[in-house]
């Protein structure tokens, strides 16, 4: 009898592949374990067993398989169905799925390039004979190729030597060469080495007479130093002897302290105490009894509690049950840029239970990651990772949190597989029987639906912990200003006044402004033209700090101009304004004060984003202006004042989302004023200060909004009543789009009648020199989906047989966001 499997290659095939086997492979072999088999001309992929029999594939001849890679199945049988589901539901391949899913450096394949890790430390003597070889060859020629290893080692069956390489940390493969792990630094001081002997430490203080304030920290830093001599964080240092950054930075500045960054891993955890939970509050204490009954009878549960009501020490308490239950936990978080917070915290609670999963690891820690996971292993019991965790391999997973769940990072725009972590964690739960617990203070229409309609259960927080006041919100009506001349630049008197009062007051301010750069565009006030990027359909966009003009689409950028390049003006203005714009008025009106600014450009460099994150932590920063990414969950104490610049620049979007996201948004960043005893101030300034969302964030009226906006969607055919399907349509010749366009749209209304708009244009029409065009269809909720992507699926077939479309690629979208 002829033995089969079937292999899910890391390719954008249809179905699996068959290959044929011996008894013994076929005895051997399992689903979820890697095999090297060849696939094309003469290439060589690692592929994973989906299933083994004894089926002849008939249309083509089962080739035999070069290669078991593994001895135990690397992927699970849950993850298996996971990956189907997602292949199924989002429109795309296994392969794709495979890709996305696991790290890349199990994927060896023959194009693949190795070379030397650096630094790496190698026991030669623990090196087989082939494993010798290619290090060796290796120190020759600093990357090779599969089939040059082949070569070298003079054998067809290279990829268990160069795996077993990576296992020993010798070697690195591909992708992962150019991908840097991003440590986490923190700043320390200790005491400079000239004041170690007795008698000059005697003469600084005598010297520090006349500065108590500096006197204190110095005392303080003895009794924090006195086990051992290791630096002593800032943070601590001035919370413990209750001085402000400036006093430590004039110690700094006099050569008394001296000042390091040290990179704090991640992914160790370097022992300390594990401490026991807080003790809820009466309303947490309630907000958990009511999950947790839930949790008998359903499995997802939305918690909508307000900013600062104490979410997280809620998961944290729920987190520990599961865990004592020998159990695996998946927290996910919207952005990487979260995690740093929440890491602390969690292990303060978890210690080294705690691990991390992200992009920004290298491939040896997200193996490492991987196998831990995999294994149940101590160390991975509580997994805090961004959207791609949802594709670990759990072996006994029993709660999924998802904190900040109206978040729209969780969705996947680029590549396939385009799925939305939050969604698919709700698929994921079911699969593995584990609760789901949604948490945000704004969630999402379509959570909050589901919610209302019993598919999720809800529980509502609506106290700040420590009954800490929600902030006042006013609405300053710039419009009005301007009449009355009360505007000096992009401030209104309003504004400034409160900006000018905190900062007296040595507390601190948050301004919001939607978008990045100086101003987005330079105009001609002659002859109207502004700059446009030769690649994409888009303005640039004004950088000061370089003087440049730059895309923020395709990085293209180039001097700023003195003159209009169309009609030779001087006579150039700018119009609408980002954070840096924001930046450079602040630092004029008021020069004594240091400004920080907190958005994609600024947080760039290797520690960018958490410098500032410190800096305006410590107090070094009086002000910190910023896009949506100061809105999300970061925890600060001493900010009175938030100002967003302008909030019709978020509600104009063009997005049938626009609103609902405004709202969020908007809330989301008030949540960071007033976290203590004082209730803080929420300045919105707008030209619109009758718009409903307006008003429904200056109330904290989440039901209004919520009301207000499901009837939206429920008349023009929004989610959740309905659901969309995006297809766009790219390629480099203009026409063929349009015509691939307008054939496909005919298709699909023959189909779906009125529920197909477009083919439309979208806002930026060509990127990096591609034209998108896109069909939307809608499909109303007693219309099957399956049936639908059916249909779409024959459709999309016929039109790949056109040879006049051969060069407009089609990429589905479902869920779009
Ligand atoms: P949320 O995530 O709901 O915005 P957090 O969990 O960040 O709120 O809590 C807000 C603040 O209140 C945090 O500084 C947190 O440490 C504090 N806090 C919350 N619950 C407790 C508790 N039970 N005991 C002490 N402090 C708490
Ligand atoms: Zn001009
Ligand atoms: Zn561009």
């Amino acid at each position: 009898m002829p033995h089969f499997i079937n292999v899910i290659l890391p390719l954008p095939l249809e179905k699996h592949f068959t290959y044929s086997i011996t008894q013994a492979e076929a005895e051997f072999l399992r689903p979820g374990m890697r095999v090297a088999v060849p696939f094309g001309k003469s290439k060589i992929y690692t592929g994973f067993v989906a299933a083994v029999h004894q089926e002849d594939p008939k249309i083509y001849e089962a080739k035999p398989i070069e290669q078991i890679l593994d001895k135990e199945p690397l992927v699970t049988g849950v993850q298996l169905k996971f990956w189907q589901w997602i292949a199924s539901y989002y429109m795309c391949t296994e392969g794709e799925v495979l890709r996305a899913a696991v790290p890349s450096a199990f994927l060896l394949e023959s194009e693949t390039k190795v070379e030397l890790l650096k630094d790496a430390r190698v026991d030669e003597d623990s090196l087989t004979d082939d494993e010798f070889l290619l290090y060796e060859a290796l120190q020759r020629q600093s990357t090779m190729k599969i089939n040059e290893i082949i070569q070298v080692l003079d054998k067809k069956t290279v990829l268990p030597v160069i795996n077993r390489l990576v296992e020993k940390k010798v070697v690195v493969v591909n992708q992962e060469i150019y991908e840097q792990y991003k440590p986490k630094t923190e700043r320390y001081v200790r005491l400079h080495e000239r004041y170690q002997e007795e008698d000059a430490m005697h003469r600084l203080l005598d010297d520090l007479q006349r500065a108590p304030k500096q006197k204190e920290v110095i005392f303080t830093l003895f009794s924090l130093t006195a086990k051992d001599k290791k630096p002593v964080k800032v943070s601590s240092l001035s919370k413990e002897s209750k001085s402000s950054a400036g006093v430590i930075k004039a110690l700094i500045d006099k050569n008394v302290l001296k000042e390091h960054y040290i990179q704090t891993q991640r992914i160790q955890y370097e022992g300390g105490q594990v401490e026991a939970p807080l003790a809820l509050n009466e309303y947490q204490e309630l907000a958990l009894e009511e999950i947790s009954q839930s949790f008998e009878t359903e499995n997802v549960c939305l918690l909508h509690g307000i900013t600062s009501s104490g979410k997280t020490e809620i998961y944290v308490q729920l987190i520990e049950k599961v865990v004592a239950e020998g159990k695996q936990v998946l927290y996910l978080l919207p952005e990487i840029a979260l995690t740093a917070q929440l890491i602390s915290r969690l292990q303060n609670y978890f210690g080294d239970k705690v691990a991390v999963f992200h992009s920004k690891y290298s491939v040896n820690e997200r193996v490492e990651v991987y196998q831990n996971v995999l294994n149940n292993s101590e160390k991975a019991r509580v997994v805090i990772g961004v959207r791609s965790s949802i594709f670990l391999p759990f072996a006994t997973l029993g709660l999924i949190v998802v904190d900040e769940e109206h978040e729209s990072t969780f969705k996947q725009y680029d590549p396939a597989p385009r799925y939305h972590a939050r969604d698919a964690a709700v698929v994921l739960g079911s699969l593995h029987n584990a609760k789901v617990l949604l948490g945000s203070a704004t969630p999402s229409l379509e959570s909050y639906f589901n919610a209302q309609h019993a598919k999720y259960s809800l529980v509502n927080l609506n106290r700040r912990y420590g009954d800490v006041l929600l902030p006042e919100i006013e609405i300053v009506d710039i419009k009005e200003k301007h009449r009355k001349k009360r505007m000096t630049g992009h401030f209104s008197d309003r504004l400034l006044g409160e900006i000018r009062e905190t900062l007296e007051n040595g507390e601190q301010v948050i301004l919001f402004q939607n978008r990045r750069g100086f101003s987005p565009v330079m105009e001609c006030n002659t002859c109207g033209h502004s700059p446009q990027c030769p690649n994409c359909d888009v303005s640039l966009t004004f950088h000061s700090h370089n003087n440049q003009l730059r895309c923020h689409y395709c990085g293209y950028h180039m001097a700023l101009q003195q003159k209009c390049m169309a009609c030779g003006s001087v006579e150039i203005s700018t119009k609408g304004f980002g954070t840096e714009k924001v930046e450079t008025e602040l630092k004029a009106l008021f020069p004594g004060h240091k400004i920080g600014r907190m958005d994609l450009d600024t947080t760039r460099g290797k520690h960018g984003y958490e410098k500032i994150i410190a800096a305006f932590e410590g107090g070094e920063l009086n002000i910190l202006v910023g896009t949506q990414m100061i809105t999300k969950g970061l925890d600060f104490r001493n900010v009175r004042l938030v100002g967003i610049m302008n909030a019709d620049s978020l509600l104009n979007f063009p997005d049938f989302r626009a609103h609902e996201r405004s709202f969020q948004l908007m809330l989301q960043v008030a949540g960071r004023a007033g976290r203590t005893e004082k209730q803080g101030l929420v300045l919105i300034q707008t030209y619109n200060p009758h718009h409903q969302i307006v008003q429904q964030v200056s109330t904290n009226s989440f039901a209004d909004m919520y009301k207000e906006q499901l009837e939206e969607r429920r008349q023009y055919k929004y989610p959740p009543f309905y659901r969309l399907i995006r297809i766009t349509l790219k390629g480099r010749d203009y026409s063929r789009v349009n015509e691939g366009a307008d054939w496909l749209a005919v298709s699909l209304r023959n189909s779906f009648k009125e529920n197909v708009l477009g083919p439309e244009f979208p806002p930026v029409a060509r990127i990096r020199n591609e034209y998108y065009k896109n069909i939307l269809l809608k499909i109303p909720q007693k219309q099957s989906l399956g049936k639908t992507k059916q249909v779409v699926e024959k459709i999309l077939q016929s039109f790949r047989a056109i040879g006049g479309f051969k060069s407009v690629r089609v990429v589905i979208n479902i869920d779009p966001y």
